[in-house]
């Protein structure tokens, strides 16, 4: 596996790759490697035949009170991984290679859906988002990019960025990878303590508890508002829990069949994300 630095080593190297006629695919992470990102790397492999992943965490993505500086690192092993999943190469810049000009204040980028769910609570998230992966693309210029549902308002801005800024990369979805016991994989799940841990899966249980109860047509409003009191119950500080249009990303009152239930949550210090179709 190739481990590139720069803007130019990235670009040379795909430049060569599409030379050859290969089909080149890109998934970026903030790396603290888990199977959740590697199913990226290895829907890539079978959709593609070259893959480059990114490692790097995205500074205009977090808040000034945020875990920027504690986020988790472990290179080595994230290495280890992508190696092992068959990545053809890496690319791990620093700062000045995503940002030359400095750091852009990313406010009001975009345009549709970033002030909602988790835009809410985290006002700058999007538009970091919408900077960096722009960024990234004109980069990488691969031919394909996955993201995973896990962030699944994340992916549906980024199907909206490729398209308005005019990249001809096809973006394709991931479904998300769960612990055992149904907790999404994320890299922050390093924050829970060994209590908090155990906790963690009752946020996708009380997912699935809703959609029953919507798919059997009782009250949307009710179904949440039963849902968020257990959550709250047992120690989680609900952020929200609606159910929305899985592409328009509209409030929803009640079934369709593009309805998706997406819920964030604080425990302890960790926030946790999930969300479901019905
Ligand atoms: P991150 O490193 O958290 O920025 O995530 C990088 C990519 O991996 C994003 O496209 C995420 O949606 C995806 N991802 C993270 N966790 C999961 C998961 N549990 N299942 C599927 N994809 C995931």
């Amino acid at each position: 596996m190739k481990i590139l630095k720069t803007r130019v080593a990235v670009s040379n190297h795909s430049n060569e790759v599409k030379s050859q006629g290969k089909k080149l695919s890109f998934v970026p992470t903030m790396g603290a490697l888990h199977q959740g990102h590697i199913s990226l790397v290895t829907l890539a492999k079978k959709n593609s035949d070259h893959v480059i992943a990114s490692i790097y965490v995205n500074p205009t993505q977090f808040g000034p009170n945020e875990d920027f500086d504690s986020y988790p690192r472990d290179i080595q092993n994230d290495l280890d991984l992508l190696e092992k999943a068959g990545c053809n190469a890496v690319f791990i810049p620093d700062e000045k290679e995503i940002y030359p000009e400095g750091k852009p204040e990313s406010k009001n980028i975009v345009k549709e859906n970033a002030d909602i769910l988790c835009g809410k609570s985290r006002p700058q998230f999007f538009h970091g988002i919408w900077l960096v992966v722009s960024r990234f693309f004109e980069i990488v210029q691969p031919d394909m990019a996955l993201f995973g549902e896990k962030d699944f308002q994340q992916l549906q801005i980024i199907r909206n960025m490729a398209e308005e800024e005019g990249f001809n990369i096809e973006i394709i979805g991931a479904p998300i990878i769960r612990e055992a016991d149904g907790l999404a994989m994320s890299s922050r799940n390093k924050y829970l303590t060994e209590e908090e841990r155990k906790i963690a899966p009752k946020l996708y249980e009380e997912l699935k508890h809703i959609a029953e109860k919507i798919l059997h047509r009782e009250s949307v409003e009710h179904a949440i508002s039963e849902a968020k009191g257990k959550l709250t119950n047992v120690g989680f500080d609900v952020d929200y829990l609606e159910l929305r249009d899985s592409e328009s990303l509209k409030l929803l009152n009640e079934y369709n069949p593009k309805a998706r239930l997406f819920a964030a949550a604080m425990l302890g210090k960790t926030r946790l994300i999930d969300n479901i179709p019905i």
